[in-house]
């Protein structure tokens, strides 16, 4: 089996802090992570490679030059080949145009059975590249896969919803987002890491490799404009009813109801 996973190397979201003045992220000396639904996919892929013979995990991301570090740590838990599709022609691209150069790298690779996504990147936030890379690509996808089984062709996920799961199947080849739920993301080991990054290589493929056209990628093929950024305003205290008498409750029911929550 052949697995893709797409990774991205986004800002550690818990150092970044928002400029008040500009409303502009302030990403100066903020550490770069792999996004961590990416490493619940990679991880699950990685299962699948210890629990089946021949399963192939190529990791791929779009990025700059920099983003070889994420290869390498997904190398080092133990994908087996790396690729940063990376081109100045891909600045300013939002998801749509994210996508489509993505879907060209993954028609390069050529052959594949599954590929992974995480749900969300941290930074963006918009779920939206897997979809699109899904339809972009023609291939059945399931969003959000709290948990997997594979057997032959056949795909059974458990996909979250928010009071529940539900049960789908679905068959090979086909793209699945994930959710922390699914895993728990493993460390890389000492020899893992010295192999990242003495014996394996990261691909770089540039839009000329990946046979994008200059339309097709980057900020002129990209029809999303943002308007504004902002820092919500930090929401009112919360109000702390104590106790689980007749009028404790009713106090409850009645501010539910002045909110129009029941
Ligand atoms: C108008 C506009 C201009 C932009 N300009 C720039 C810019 O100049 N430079 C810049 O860095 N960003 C830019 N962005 C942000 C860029 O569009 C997003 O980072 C990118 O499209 C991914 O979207 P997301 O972060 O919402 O990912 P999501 O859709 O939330 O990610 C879902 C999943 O898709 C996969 N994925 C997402 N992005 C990648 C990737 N790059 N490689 C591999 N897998 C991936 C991951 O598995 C991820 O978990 C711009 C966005 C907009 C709207």
């Amino acid at each position: 089996m052949k697995i893709v996973v797409c990774i991205k190397q986004v800002p550690d979201t818990n150092e970044v802090k928002l400029d008040p003045k500009t409303g502009t992220l302030i990403r100066d000396g903020v550490p770069s992570i792999i996004n961590h639904d990416d490493k619940n996919a990679l991880e699950e892929a990685i299962k699948l490679k210890d629990k089946y013979q021949n399963v192939h995990i190529t990791v791929l991301t779009m990025g700059p030059p920099q983003a070889d570090v994420a290869l390498r740590e997904a190398l080092a838990m133990g994908a087996d080949r790396a690729i940063l599709v990376s081109d100045r022609a891909f600045a300013g691209s939002d998801t749509w145009a994210t996508a489509r150069t993505i879907a060209a790298a993954v028609r390069k690779i050529g052959e594949y059975d599954l590929i992974f996504c995480g749900r969300q990147a941290i930074d963006g936030d918009t779920a939206q590249v897997g979809p699109q890379l899904a339809e972009y690509l023609n291939l059945p996808q399931v969003t959000y896969v709290k948990h997997l089984e594979i057997n032959g062709e056949k795909v059974t996920v458990e996909r979250a919803l928010e009071d529940g799961y539900e049960v789908l199947e679905t068959t090979l080849p086909c793209l699945l987002t994930t959710i922390k739920e699914l895993n728990e993301p493993r460390y890389a080991n000492v020899r893992g890491i010295f192999d990242a990054y003495k014996e394996k290589t990261v691909e770089m493929w540039t839009a000329n490799d990946i046979k994008i056209a200059a339309d097709q990628t980057g900020l002129n093929a990209s029809p999303t404009n943002v308007k504004q950024t902002f820092t919500p305003s930090p929401k009112g205290q919360g109000t702390i009813l104590c106790g689980c008498d007749k009028d404790t409750i009713c106090e409850l029911m009645c501010k539910l109801q002045e909110k129009h929550i029941i």
